[in-house]
């Protein structure tokens, strides 16, 4: 395969420039596929920096596949404390449970197969291929996009349309090395091609770079609306306890600890207590101390001085020492 130029100078820049991230070691194919599928999971809304820590806490407890379709929710819960977005973490197991029921145990190298299991939709099938059967795919993610913007100065709102950033991405043409040129190019948007302040001066393609000519580096944001919601949160207290209930309810944070809650739509005179970002919801949260405790199912109480011994999501955690505060 012949290499573009901008392939070439990509590339060079990463071998001398790669951070050492655990993820990366050299270890046996079979392990860079386990290791590339859980780093992939926690990536999707972290970045590389808060991930490492878990990421290393993860593989020493769970070291295969095997182990992690086996693995009891409550450790799996544990080992993802703080990464938020939980969803991920139960679609990592029922992605490992459903490889070993469907794929003889082995993480399969094909598109289809990849997006059919959970947790791993077009971005994350695309990173697997390249990162860990070395195939020839760019995933396109946050790191990547950026780079792309820049270097063709996309500003106009059809331009940063995803599907035009997935025909532009042929600019950057294809390696003979796709899992090094995958992670190339990410790292050029993590480490040079920055949110702000980019460093063109260390970058390996400034040379034809449309933004550095313009000396503009600003980056059109993409309308995503943020949703406001309106919840009334229950506070049950008994001495130091708080009663806490299993979310079946609502969406986020299924299935896990959290306060009883209800949504409100639309309430008048609504005095807010605390307000949480969760994606683009906007939670604005009215707290009410209610003395009778009701009937709930399987409720759960929590002493609030022994907080960390509790596995619950930082969500709950957050609203405890609010209330401890208060
Ligand atoms: S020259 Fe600057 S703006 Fe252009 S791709 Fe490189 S770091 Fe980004």
């Amino acid at each position: 395969m012949k290499e573009q130029l901008v392939t070439k100078k990509i590339l060079k820049w990463y071998d001398l420039n790669k951070r050492s991230l655990p993820w990366r070691k050299n270890v046996s194919f079979q392990k860079r596929q386990y290791f590339t599928l859980v780093s992939e999971f926690m990536l999707q809304q972290t970045q590389v920096v808060t991930v490492i820590p878990y990421f290393n806490r993860f593989i020493k407890d769970i070291p295969n596949l095997k182990a992690l379709s086996k693995v009891k929710s409550k450790k799996l819960i544990k080992l993802w404390e703080g990464l938020g977005y939980y969803s991920r973490v139960r679609n990592l197991k029922k992605t490992a449970q459903k490889i070993i029921k469907n794929f003889d145990g082995k993480l399969p190298d094909n598109f289809e197969d990849l997006i059919s299991l959970p947790g791993i939709g077009n971005y994350t099938a695309n990173a697997i291929l390249s990162i860990a059967f070395n195939k020839a795919y760019i995933p396109l993610d946050g790191n990547i996009e950026r780079v792309l913007k820049r270097y063709l100065y996309l500003k106009k709102e059809r331009d940063i349309q995803k599907d035009n950033l997935i025909k532009k991405k042929s600019i950057f043409g294809m390696s003979s090395r796709p899992s090094d040129y995958a992670q190339a190019l990410m790292e050029l948007g993590a480490l040079i091609c920055k949110p702000t302040n980019p460093l063109c001066n260390r970058c390996p393609i400034s040379k034809k770079c449309k933004s550095l000519l313009k000396k503009d580096f600003d980056l059109t944001k993409k309308n995503k609306k943020n949703i406001n919601k309106y919840f009334l949160l229950k506070v049950y207290k008994k001495d130091q306890r708080y009663l806490l209930i299993k979310n079946t309810k609502f969406n986020f944070l299924k299935n896990l600890t959290i306060f009883p809650m209800e949504e409100l739509s639309k309430p008048k005179n609504f005095d807010e207590n605390l307000n949480f970002k969760m994606s683009n919801m906007n939670m604005n949260i009215k707290i009410k101390y209610v003395k009778n405790t009701r009937k709930f199912q399987s409720p759960y109480w929590i002493n609030e001085k022994k907080l960390d011994n509790y596995m619950l999501p930082s969500f709950t955690k957050k609203i405890v020492k609010y209330l401890m505060r208060n």
